[in-house]
């Protein structure tokens, strides 16, 4: 029996590829996904992404570690027997054969009848708005279109799992912000359990069910967006996701309070197991901070730079300790630059932690 007794679709276990020159691309990677669920992996260029993914498609095979499918291991089943889609940053769409004749290819292989291979090349050009593009070659296509010809190319032959590796990264942005909206409704339409890897923290975001935050070959953190954002792992997870506002200070007690003493602020903290003198990061995004009434702040700060961002006003501050804090506040706010305001942090938002920084 190869089965772990799990209903994961997708099970990586302890797996790890290092290539021939030594670079270890795939550090101990464990992962469960669930049948239907979409999991983005992201981490900055370099970071293992494209490995795992190969590793899943069975394109590469990992020196330790197991693969499963449905609980059965796959780890030695090669490529072509995983009935796995692949979407990858470049198209690669049959040149010679037109949108439809590379639609229906993944079927025309598996034989299937001409009547049939019509009909569902036809549903997904339908899903995917390229039902009018049949008869081109890829050649008469914009990155979008051919992008969406790959993905019905994919999905035609109705795999168990599809892989994307930065599908939208060639395209200008935004035609990827609209892209990846369809994208996620049309995989959500279609029950599919995918992978699906970018660089991009915002698509990482906006696509994935959870996410799975990779930095040199490891795993640092998988879980849903809105943890991934809010409760950060570690240092690196906080600042590769999102603009964060990161501070290092020893907790204090005062009036039966805990504080964190950051230098140019003292922010509360809530009941913690640490105790005090301990060091702790805290952690806050630029809207959790806002101006404060006199008295009221958290910190006084020099707003050095101010951008208007239509729904909002991003400002730069610096603080007296010469620290930079990035606050959004509401777009009508009226501040100046090179002048001094008092803000405050949300406490309620605020999150800190003890591990390391470096
Ligand atoms: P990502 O997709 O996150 O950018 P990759 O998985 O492509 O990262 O690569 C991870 C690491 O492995 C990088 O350091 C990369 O240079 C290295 N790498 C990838 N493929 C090979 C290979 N065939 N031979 C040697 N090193 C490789
Ligand atoms: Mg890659």
């Amino acid at each position: 029996m190869t089965g772990r007794g799990t209903d994961s679709k997708i099970r990586l276990e302890n797996v790890s590829k290092r290539f021939r020159d030594g670079t270890v691309a795939v550090d101990n990677v464990s992962l469960d996904i669930q049948a239907g669920e979409l999991l983005a992996i992201v981490g900055p260029s370099g970071c293992g992404k494209t490995t795992t993914l190969r590793i899943v498609s069975g394109l590469e095979r990992a020196d330790t570690g197991r693969v499963y499918f449905d609980g059965v291991d796959v780890t030695d089943v090669p490529a072509e027997k995983r009935n796995v889609g692949v979407v990858f940053q470049s198209y690669a769409l049959f040149p010679n054969m037109t949108v439809v004749e590379n639609i229906e290819y993944g079927l025309r292989i598996r034989r299937v009848p001409p009547a049939q291979r019509r009909e569902r090349a036809g549903q997904l050009m339908e899903m995917l708005k390229i039902a009018g593009l049949a008869h081109r070659r890829p050649s008469q296509l914009s990155g979008g279109q051919q992008q969406r010809v790959a993905l019905a190319r994919a999905l035609v032959i109705e795999p168990a799992v599809l892989l994307l590796d930065e599908p939208l990264t060639a395209l200008d942005a935004k035609l990827r912000d609209e892209l990846r909206v369809e994208l996620q409704r049309v995989l959500k339409r279609l029950g599919i359990t995918a992978l699906y890897v970018t660089h991009d923290q915002a698509e990482a975001m906006c696509i994935g069910d959870r996410i799975a935050v990779m930095n040199q070959g490891r795993m640092v953190q998988i879980d849903v967006p809105t943890n991934i954002y809010r409760r950060p792992a570690t240092a690196f997870v906080a600042g590769f996701i999102g603009t964060t506002n990161m501070a290092r200070g020893h907790l204090a007690a005062e009036g039966g309070r805990l504080y964190v003493d950051v230098g140019y602020a003292r922010f509360p903290v809530p009941s913690t197991t640490k105790g005090p003198g301990e060091e702790l990061t805290v952690l806050f995004r630029p809207e959790d901070v806002s101006l404060a009434a006199p008295g009221q702040e958290h910190f006084r700060g020099r707003i050095e730079n101010i951008f208007f961002l239509g729904d909002k006003v991003r400002v730069f501050v610096r603080t007296f300790t010469g620290e930079e804090v990035i606050a959004d506040l509401p777009s009508e706010s009226r501040v100046e630059r090179s002048t001094d305001y008092p803000f405050q942090v949300d406490a309620a938002k605020l999150y800190s932690w003890a591990e390391e920084t470096a």
